[in-house]
């Protein structure tokens, strides 16, 4: 046996994969990474992976970046993690300083979360509570985008509509509210993104008027949808949801886990918008994917409702063991700088025109509908018919064939469903944007020239998105 197979079996022995249906790993190799170096990782038998995808949108810097490794083994040397309650250190002020800083005005108080899911929980946990101790408990419902996702955990999941991730667990779930997104993919023929996104707002605004009383918060991916297809929309909307949601004394709270940190163009995309969200959620980018940590932005307003006398049991009692440790924390400090040294929001311009110009023939190709992009996310959504945009059957999985078309072309292209998408390290050369459109396209010409023979049974999850 190689080296990889010997791995490989090690794991299938022990191990269950996220998001796998761990039979499909009898036919589909699992691939062992041994090492990281820039946008590339390398298997055991030095067989390398262009990542195309930041393994998972967490990754903008590269695999093992020079000065996050230092910054982390300095921090080793110093304190490797203290419990943030009635104790701090030295990383977490200062993030938490460089945070307030760095997002729109208005977000002066960071709370810490161990994971993207448990940042969401924090924001809507404390928002409920905040209209609590406001005495107005009657808020507690939350306003979500269909098509949304927002992680795994219960409530999460609740505020999610990504029908592959919640459909199982829907007996567990909270009682949203949803309201139809402005997704431009959907958009009639000749309408623009701006328009389209204005004219869907008229469900959000009519669902406010109706539930704002029992309603606690709206909570959206602004600008790309990304585990529902990365599907976007215009600013506009954020900024129309922005003056509704004060118009109707209900929070808004921004899942920034995706997008935040560079990838739609701006640091964070609520700046397109020209709007501060009552609460803010960062994750994935903001270790530049070394550590898992969420950081949950608020208002001193917010803050406010909160500090009393302890006995009155206003405080906002959760807890993450692993809240604030520092090495996460000096991760995201040597992320930060490497934005604020190397001028990477500016740079990047250059990299999403490329990414642009290099798959814009694809827009041509018979079985692609759309390709969008948002800054640093490009999408190629590949359907059945072009005419009348009719999806593949979920259950032929295009998108994996194209996933092991790359492969075989030492490429990292995990699609979502039947959308092949590019989410790279902003340290990838313009060069390596143009191979990943090259073999893009090949694995979108080979995943789409035949028939598929599955047997397509009753489609149970409308909007199921297999995860490739
Ligand atoms: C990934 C993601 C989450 C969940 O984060 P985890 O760290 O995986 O729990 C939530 N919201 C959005 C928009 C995400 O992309």
């Amino acid at each position: 046996m190689g080296l990889n197979a010997d791995w490989m079996q090690r794991d299938l022995n022990v191990l269950w994969h996220p998001c796998t249906q761990m039979k499909d790993h009898e036919t589909l190799p699992l691939i062992p990474i041994k090492r990281g170096d820039g946008v590339w990782l390398e298997d055991f038998e030095g067989k390398r992976y262009l990542d195309a995808v930041s393994s998972w949108w967490v990754n903008v810097f590269g695999h093992g970046n020079p000065r996050i490794n230092q910054r982390i083994r300095d921090q080793l040397d110093q304190l490797e993690h203290v419990m943030l309650a009635g104790f701090t250190h030295q990383p977490v002020i200062e993030l938490s300083e460089r945070l307030v800083q760095i997002t729109p005005p208005g977000l002066d108080r960071v709370f810490y979360a161990d994971n993207g899911s448990s940042g969401i929980e924090v924001a809507l946990k404390m928002s409920h509570h905040y209209w609590l101790n406001q005495d107005q408990p009657q808020k507690k419902r939350f306003i979500t985008l269909t098509n949304s996702y927002h992680g795994e955990t219960v409530a999460a999941m609740s505020v999610g509509d990504v029908a592959l991730f919640t459909a199982t667990y829907k007996a567990l779930l909270l009682d949203t509210i949803k309201v139809p997104s402005p997704d431009c993919y959907l958009r009639p023929e000749g309408i623009s993104w701006e328009e389209h996104s204005r004219t869907m707002f008229a469900a959000m605004e009519q669902t406010l008027a109706e539930h704002a009383h029992e309603v606690a918060a709206v909570i959206v991916e602004p600008l790309i949808q990304g585990a529902g297809g990365m599907r976007m929309y215009h600013p506009v909307y954020l900024t129309l949801l922005r003056e509704a949601c004060n118009r109707y004394g209900v929070h808004l709270i921004h899942d920034e886990i995706a997008v935040g940190f560079g990838r739609t163009g701006t640091m964070f995309a609520c700046e397109q918008a020209g709007i501060t969200p009552d609460f803010l959620v960062l994750s994935k980018a903001l270790t530049g994917g070394y550590l898992p940590m969420a950081a949950v932005l608020t208002t001193n307003e917010v803050y406010q409702a909160f500090y009393d006398d302890y006995a009155t049991l206003r405080a906002f009692l959760h807890s993450h063991t692993y809240t604030g440790n520092p090495l996460a924390c000096a991760a995201a400090l040597a992320t930060l700088d490497i934005f604020e040294q190397d001028n990477v929001i500016e740079n990047n311009k250059a990299l999403a025109a490329r990414m642009a110009s290099a798959t814009a023939h694809l827009a041509d190709h018979p079985h692609v509908a759309e390709v969008r992009q948002t800054g640093m996310a490009l999408a190629i959504e590949m359907v059945q018919d072009k005419p009348s945009k009719t999806p593949y059957a979920w259950q032929e999985r295009r998108g994996l064939a194209v996933y092991q078309h790359a492969l075989t072309r030492s490429a990292l292209l995990r699609p979502l469903g039947s959308v092949v998408y590019f989410l790279p390290p902003y340290v990838i050369t313009p060069q390596q944007i143009d191979f990943l459109a090259e073999v893009a396209a090949e694995g979108i010409d080979l995943a789409t020239r035949s028939a598929v023979s599955v047997s397509v049974s009753a489609d149970l999850y409308p909007n199921h998105r297999d995860p490739g």
